[in-house]
């Protein structure tokens, strides 16, 4: 098993020596906020959580952040740790872990200005774009007594069993505050000069060190780049970066981006490993191990990035909630059977900044291992038939053919993934060919029957002793009601994404939801170098405004003017703003890039006609003609039920999932959950 781990990923899973400690290979499992904190049985559920994660491999994991004072909670009801008791109860968590040969490290985070609680404090009464609580400035004695807090917080996690701990210095959290002109007009030792700046890190490092001792990991999150005006010169990092090292930190991990940036750093418009140059700036001037971060996401990628030298360690963290046993599979030459995260943040932040428990898009059981453990294992191999191989179908049939059952795929199509054929197309949601990769493979290493360009009738499945029959036909798209439809101009999402139909140079999309704002991103790039483009992590600098050179403040320059394509207008009836609908954590991103290539929306439509002209429509009442050259339907689906009537009409049981069941709002997060819970019911 470890001769396959050196000949594929010799890097990646070599171990390290790091301070005290040998890690098992370079791994890091990331902090995630999870939420599970609001649930019953929290503590049981996270030790299930990282157990499952350091049983898959991972070489080091960090928990989510533990504020070390009251003031420095995510929210009133944020996880702090500043009693012995408390300690005591985070016990189960690191003997958990400790049980199959993990380490695991406790986040010490205090959030500064973007605490979500009455009175959040601050380096100074700077108020934060993205709370509208305003910070006030803690005094000068606050400040040392806000350092002895961190150092109590980390001997409490070495009381609680922790190999040591994460000082989140990153993400425009309240150490970033303190290093930056941008948040820090102070006046005492704590403002004015760098020195006084990185006196907060530094202190708290060496206070820490000094109350823990030699033999407790202490890992340091620099922001290897703020990404906001009045960020830190690239020289003021490499300068804390060498005095957290002088200050006694074993580890430096890396951070790219405040919250409040307005550069995407993680999400699927991201290109992989973007931000490793930054890494690697920090790891020239220091002799500690350098953690690379962000949209990392295959063990070939990790591999390749440390054995560049641009780093030591890899920080994954989206990555192991996609796949528990990332490291595992990628040691037993199974690297093909990892579940890919695609950098969507649908269920995992997006979730999170809505205040629900985490979990994953691609791997439902993420955040649920305490639940799925407890669900009985199946009593029989069953004969299954699960007619549509979209996300819904293809979810369920893999999950259950997982379980043993024996499992016949049935597929309309040429090829299986419906809509997720679709959204790969879509710029920067490249990721989704991974997950159809992934899902293929699935198929073939489960020995599913799959047939494609199949229609089974109601009477063939009956005739054929299916002991569950699950119906996973999807969606068809729904096609309005306007005077002039049918007019050559008119063409459906599915043609333009599939590449059947060009556009012209005008177009008008009716519907903005997801899909509409999805064939906008792809009508307003070139259609020839979309994915290329993606890819380009230069081109992704240029038109988002990164500054990669030594001499940069925060990161940014003025973005590379952009000249689109085509016109395109966005049209839908609700009065409202379109783009509500869009994720949380991804939307603002997608339509920013849009509004860049001059996207036109417009709300409150009524469609008239579609004629010669191009759209007669009004809008908020006024009359006015949109003169187009094509115009795109995205006016949402209904569900392709035929069958599910028949098999109802006939008196044959059948189980209905995804579009099939109800269209609306229908996504792939919402399809691959219904599909594999329905999957753990067979039994
Ligand atoms: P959708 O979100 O329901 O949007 C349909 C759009 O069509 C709406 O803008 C609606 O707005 C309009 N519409 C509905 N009926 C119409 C009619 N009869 N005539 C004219 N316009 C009509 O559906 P979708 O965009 O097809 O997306 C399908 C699902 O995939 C959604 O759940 C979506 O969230 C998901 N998706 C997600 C992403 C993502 O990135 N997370 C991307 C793509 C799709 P008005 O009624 O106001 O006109
Ligand atoms: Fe990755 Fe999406 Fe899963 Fe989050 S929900 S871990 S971004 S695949």
């Amino acid at each position: 098993m470890h001769n396959a781990t050196t000949a594929a990923f010799p890097t990646l899973l070599s171990s390290l020596q790091v301070g005290a400690h040998v890690l098992r290979n370079r791994t890091l499992m990331g902090s995630m906020h999870t939420r599970l904190e609001s649930l019953d049985r929290p503590i049981e559920r996270l030790a299930a959580f990282y157990a499952e994660r350091a049983r898959g491999g991972a070489g080091l994991i960090v928990t989510g952040g533990y504020a070390p004072c009251s003031d420095g909670r995510l929210d009133e009801n944020g996880p702090m740790l500043v009693t012995p008791e408390q300690a005591d109860e985070l016990k189960p968590i690191t003997n958990a872990v400790h049980a199959v040969g993990g380490k695991i490290l406790l986040q010490v985070l205090h959030t500064g200005r973007y605490a979500k609680i009455a009175h959040p404090v601050g380096a100074s009464a700077i108020p934060s774009p993205i709370n509208p609580r305003a910070p006030r400035a803690l005094s000068t004695q606050e400040v040392w007594q806000t350092i002895d807090d961190y150092a109590r917080c980390a001997e409490l996690a070495q009381r609680a069993g922790f190999d040591g701990v994460e000082i989140m210095g990153s993400e425009g959290y309240l150490i970033n505050q303190f290093t930056v002109t941008r948040t820090n007009d102070r006046t005492d030792e704590f403002g004015g000069s760098m020195e006084n700046r990185h006196r907060l890190p530094v202190e708290i490092v060496r206070r820490t060190r000094a109350r823990v001792g030699p033999g407790f990991l202490l890992m340091y999150r620099i922001s290897a780049l703020d990404l906001v005006e009045g960020g830190a010169p690239a020289n003021e990092i490499v300068h804390l970066a060498q005095s957290i090292q002088a200050a006694g930190a074993d580890l430096l991990n890396t951070g790219i981006g405040w919250h409040e940036a307005r550069i995407p750093t993680i999400a699927y418009v991201v290109p992989r490993a973007a931000w490793r140059f930054a890494a690697a700036r920090i790891k020239k001037a220091v002799n500690i191990p350098v953690i690379v971060s962000n949209r990392i996401n295959t063990p070939a990628l990790a591999e390749e990035i440390l054995a560049s030298g641009d780093a030591d360690m890899v920080s994954m963290a989206r990555p192991f909630l996609a796949d528990a046993d990332f490291v595992n599979k990628a040691a037993q030459g199974r690297a093909d059977e990892i579940a890919p995260c695609i950098a969507c943040n649908q269920a995992c932040l997006d979730y999170i900044f809505a205040e629900r428990p985490a979990t994953c898009l691609v791997n439902p059981r993420a955040c649920h291992e305490v639940e799925f453990a407890q669900l009985p294992p199946p009593q029989a191999k069953r004969k299954v038939a699960v007619v549509g191989g979209g996300a819904a179908g293809l979810a369920c049939a893999i999950t259950a053919a997982e379980r043993g059952h024996a499992v016949t795929l049935y597929e309309a199509g040429s090829a299986i993934g419906g809509q997720l054929n679709l959204a790969k197309a879509v710029p920067g949601k490249n990721e989704f060919d991974e997950l159809l990769r992934y899902f293929q493979h699935s198929i073939e290493r489960h020995g599913i029957d799959l047939r494609l360009q199949s229609r089974p009738d109601a009477a063939t499945l009956a005739a054929a002793g299916y002991e569950r029959i699950v119906v996973a036909t999807g969606v068809r798209p729904r096609t309005p009601q306007i005077p002039g439809i049918t007019h050559p101009k008119v063409v459906g999402y599915t043609d333009i994404l599939a590449g059947k139909v060009q556009a012209g140079r005008r177009v008008a999309i009716i519907g903005a939801g997801g899909i509409g704002f999805d064939v906008a991103a792809f009508l307003l790039h070139d259609a020839n170098d979309a994915h290329e483009a993606q890819q380009s992590v230069q081109t992704f600098f240029a038109e988002w405004g990164v500054d990669t050179s030594p001499d940069s403040t925060g990161g940014l320059k003025p973005p590379a003017p952009i000249k689109a394509p085509r016109e395109v207008t966005l049209l839908q009836r609700k009065p409202e703003k379109p783009g509500r609908s869009l994720g949380l954590t991804t939307g603002w991103a997608l339509k920013a890039e849009l509004a860049q290539r001059k996207l036109r929306a417009l709300s409150g439509c009524s469609y008239e006609r579609i004629d010669d002209e191009g759209l007669q429509l009004s809008v908020h009442g006024a009359p006015q003609t949109l003169a187009v050259d094509t115009i795109v339907l995205c006016a949402g689906q209904d569900s392709e039920n035929t069958l599910a009537a028949a098999l109802r009409a006939q008196g044959i049981a059948a189980d209905v999932i995804g579009g099939a069941e109800l269209a609306s709002e229908l996504d792939a997060l919402r399809a691959i959950n219904q599909g594999m819970r329905l999957a753990y019911s067979i039994v």
